[in-house]
C-alpha cells in the first residue's frame, strides 16, 4: 500500500503562480523491454492481450487523426495513416503472434523482435525518405508498448486540472500534448532554460523544474499543488495544506499595471530616449495570441524545430509552408524570424543522438542541417515561399564561424534559382546567425561581414561559455548567467555587430528577466526577445531606467572577477538606483530570474 503523506519537494519554480491539480505522468518514450516466459495454459491470455493492444492503439490513432484533421487540417494527418496502416499489416500482426506462440514469449518481447528485424531491413534501404520511414514502426512500437503496459499514452486530451509530471519534456512530446488544459508543469529535469521552462512561461502556466525523481514518486491522479513562486511542489497535501493554499490557487504573481495591448508596437524608450525593440519568441501554436495580446515588435525568434512530432516524422514542404505562412501574417508588418530546425541533444528523442557520447557537442543545428541537406532544403524552399505571403526572415542556429554561414547560403541560393526555374512564387529573406557559441563569438567580427543580422542566443552562450550542460540540475550551480565571461561575449558580439552596423536582437532567457535586461542594455542591446506574457515587465522596468547609468553599471560588471562579484554589485546598485523597480526579492540569485 501507497502512504499518501503529504511531501513536499523543492526544484527551481520557472514560472509564476500556484495551481492545485491531479498528476498526469508522461513518460519521455524510452521503456526497456524484457524477455519472459508465458505457461502453455497463459498462451491465450497473452495473445489476446497482444491483440487488445492493437485494438487500444488503432482507437487512440483514429482519435488523433480526427483531432489532427479538425486542428490542423487534413495534410496534418497523414502521418497517422501511415501509423494505422502498419496496425492493420497482417503480416506483422501474424509474425507477433507467431513468435509469441512458437517462442512462448511475452508480447512485449515478440513486438521487440519481430521489428527489430523490419527495422534492420529499413535501416539497408537506400533511399534515404523509404530507410526514415523506419521511425514510423517505432513509434507504433512505442505506442503498443505503452498499450500493454496499460498507460495512458503522453498525448491523450487532458483533462482541466492536470499537471504534467515528467522526467523531461521534449519539444517532441510537448507539440502532441493538448496543453490548452493543463495547469502546470512539473519536470526531474532542467532549469531556467530548458525548453519546458520557456513553453510553460510562453502559455503563463506554473512550472517547477529540477526535482530529480519526483516522477517516480507521483501516481496519474495524485493531487498536487505546484507552487512555482516558491519553487514547491507539494504532493498529497493534506486538508490544512489545501485550505492554507486555497486563497492563492490560480493566481498568478501580479503583473505590472500596465495595459497588456500597450500601443506601442514593442517599441519602447528609456528615460534618456534610447529606443527599444521587444519582440515575441514563439514554439507553440497555443503562443500566437500572446503576439498581439502582449504588444510585441513581430517575432524575433521562431524555434521551428517544435513543428515536428517525432524523429523521423517530418513535416512536408506543404505543410511547412502553411505554419510559416501563418507565422508570417500573425507577426504582421514586423515580420517573423524563423530559425532553422535546432534539432540536438536536448531537443529531439534520436537514436543517433543518443549514440553520440556528447551530444551537445554533436551533429545538432546548422550541423544537422547540413548532414541532412535534404530536410534543411525542403524547409528553406517552404520559408522562402512563405516569404512571399508576408515578412520573413533566417536565422541559422548553432553557428560555429562563415564556413557554416556560406555552406548554409549556398543551400539556399540554390534552392532560390530552383524555385524561380519553377516559377514558384517566392519572398526575399534576409539571413542572419545566432551567435550561442564562444568560436562565434570570438570570430564575430567576421560572421558579422556576411549576414544581415546577429541574434543572441544566450541560453546557449551560457552553457557553451561555461561548459555547464543548461538541463543539467547537478551542474546547476555553475550555470551563472551573471559570469564575467558571459557578459564580455555579449558585448564583444554587440559591439561586433555595430562596426559592421548589423542589428542583435537577443533572444536568449537573459532578455525576459527585467534585471537581466538592464545589463543587456548596459551592455549596447537595444532590440530584446522574450517569451509574450513577460514582455510587461520588461517594458516597464525599462521605460524607467537611464541607459546611460545602466551603461555606467554594466561596465563596473565587466572588471569583476566571478560571477558573485557581479551579482552582488548588481544587487547593490540596482537597488539603489531603482529603488521603486527592483527589491531583493527580485533580483535575481543564481539559477532563479527577477
Ligand atoms: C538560446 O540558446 O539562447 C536560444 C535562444 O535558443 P534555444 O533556447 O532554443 O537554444
Ligand atoms: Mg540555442
Amino acid at each position: 500500500m501507497r502512504e499518501n503523506r503529504e511531501i513536499r519537494y523543492t526544484g527551481v519554480g520557472v514560472s509564476e503562480g500556484v495551481v492545485v491539480g491531479r498528476v498526469l505522468r508522461v513518460h519521455d518514450e524510452t521503456r526497456y523491454v524484457y524477455r519472459t516466459r508465458i505457461d502453455p495454459d497463459e498462451m491465450d491470455r497473452e495473445l489476446r492481450r497482444f491483440r487488445a493492444a492493437v485494438r487500444l492503439a488503432k482507437r487512440q490513432l483514429l482519435s488523433i487523426k480526427e483531432r489532427a484533421e479538425q486542428e490542423l487540417g487534413k495534410d496534418h494527418a497523414y502521418i497517422f495513416d501511415a501509423h494505422l496502416l502498419m496496425l492493420e499489416d497482417q503480416k506483422l500482426i501474424s509474425d507477433v503472434e507467431h513468435y509469441i506462440s512458437e517462442e512462448r514469449s511475452n508480447a512485449e518481447w515478440a513486438l521487440k523482435v519481430v521489428c527489430d528485424r523490419l527495422l534492420a531491413v529499413y535501416s539497408e534501404i537506400k533511399d534515404d525518405y523509404l530507410r526514415e520511414r523506419g521511425s514510423d514502426i517505432e513509434d507504433v512500437v512505442k505506442r503498443l508498448l505503452v498499450a500493454l503496459s496499460g498507460e495512458q499514452p503522453a498525448h491523450r486530451n487532458l483533462s482541466q486540472d492536470a499537471v504534467i509530471v515528467s522526467q523531461d519534456l521534449l519539444p517532441s512530446a510537448v507539440a502532441e500534448l493538448d496543453l490548452d488544459y493543463a495547469r502546470a508543469v512539473v519536470t526531474d529535469t532542467g532549469g531556467w532554460t530548458s525548453h519546458m521552462a520557456i513553453v510553460a512561461r510562453g502559455l503563463g502556466i506554473p512550472a517547477v523544474v529540477g526535482l530529480r525523481d519526483f516522477y517516480w514518486r507521483a501516481r496519474t491522479g495524485d493531487t498536487i499543488i505546484v507552487d512555482s513562486d516558491r519553487s514547491q511542489v507539494i504532493l498529497h497535501p493534506g486538508p490544512d495544506t489545501l485550505e492554507k493554499y486555497r486563497p492563492l490557487t490560480g493566481v498568478v504573481a501580479e503583473r505590472p499595471a500596465v495595459p497588456i495591448s500597450s500601443g506601442d508596437g514593442g517599441l519602447i524608450k528609456t528615460l534618456d530616449g534610447v529606443e527599444v525593440t521587444l519582440r515575441a519568441n514563439v514554439e507553440l501554436p497555443a503562443e500566437y495570441a500572446g503576439v498581439k495580446d502582449y504588444g510585441a515588435h513581430g517575432i524575433g525568434l521562431y524555434r521551428s524545430e517544435f513543428l515536428l512530432s517525432r524523429r523521423g516524422l517530418l513535416v512536408s514542404e506543404e505543410q511547412q509552408y502553411k505554419v510559416y505562412s501563418e507565422v508570417a501574417k500573425l507577426a504582421g508588418e514586423h515580420g517573423a524570424i524563423i530559425r532553422l530546425f535546432d534539432l540536438g541533444a536536448e531537443k529531439q528523442h534520436d537514436a543517433q543522438q543518443d549514440a553520440e557520447r556528447n551530444p551537445a557537442l554533436g551533429l545538432r543545428a546548422i550541423r544537422f542541417g547540413l548532414a541532412h541537406d535534404q530536410i534543411m532544403r525542403t524547409q528553406l524552399r517552404a520559408i522562402l515561399r512563405a516569404a512571399a505571403v508576408g515578412k520573413l526572415d533566417i536565422v541559422l542556429p548553432m553557428i560555429a564561424d562563415v564556413a557554416d554561414i556560406a555552406r548554409a547560403v549556398k543551400i539556399l541560393d540554390e534552392e532560390r534559382l530552383k524555385l524561380d526555374a519553377e516559377i514558384v512564387q517566392q519572398g526575399k529573406v534576409q539571413v542572419g546567425a545566432m551567435i550561442e557559441i564562444p568560436s562565434a563569438v570570438l570570430t564575430a567580427h567576421k560572421i558579422a561581414a556576411r549576414v544581415a543580422f546577429f541574434e543572441l542566443g544566450t541560453n546557449d552562450l551560457i552553457q557553451y561559455t561555461l561548459a555547464v550542460d543548461r538541463g543539467n540540475e547537478d551542474v546547476a550551480d555553475w550555470f551563472r548567467t551573471l559570469h564575467p565571461a558571459v557578459l564580455y561575449s555579449i558585448k564583444h558580439s554587440i559591439d561586433a555587430a555595430k562596426s559592421a552596423g548589423i542589428p542583435v536582437i537577443v533572444c536568449g532567457e537573459m532578455a525576459s528577466t527585467p534585471a537581466y535586461a538592464v545589463l543587456l542594455i548596459g551592455l549596447g542591446a537595444v532590440d530584446l526577445s522574450m517569451t509574450p506574457p513577460l514582455l510587461p515587465r520588461v517594458r516597464l522596468v525599462l521605460s524607467r531606467i537611464d541607459s546611460g547609468k545602466a551603461r555606467e553599471i554594466a561596465n563596473e560588471c565587466l572588471e569583476c572577477a566571478t560571477a558573485d562579484q557581479v551579482e552582488n554589485l548588481v544587487r547593490q546598485r540596482f537597488l539603489t538606483e531603482w529603488p521603486d523597480l527592483f527589491s531583493s526579492e527580485n533580483l535575481p540569485t543564481e539559477n532563479d530570474s527577477a
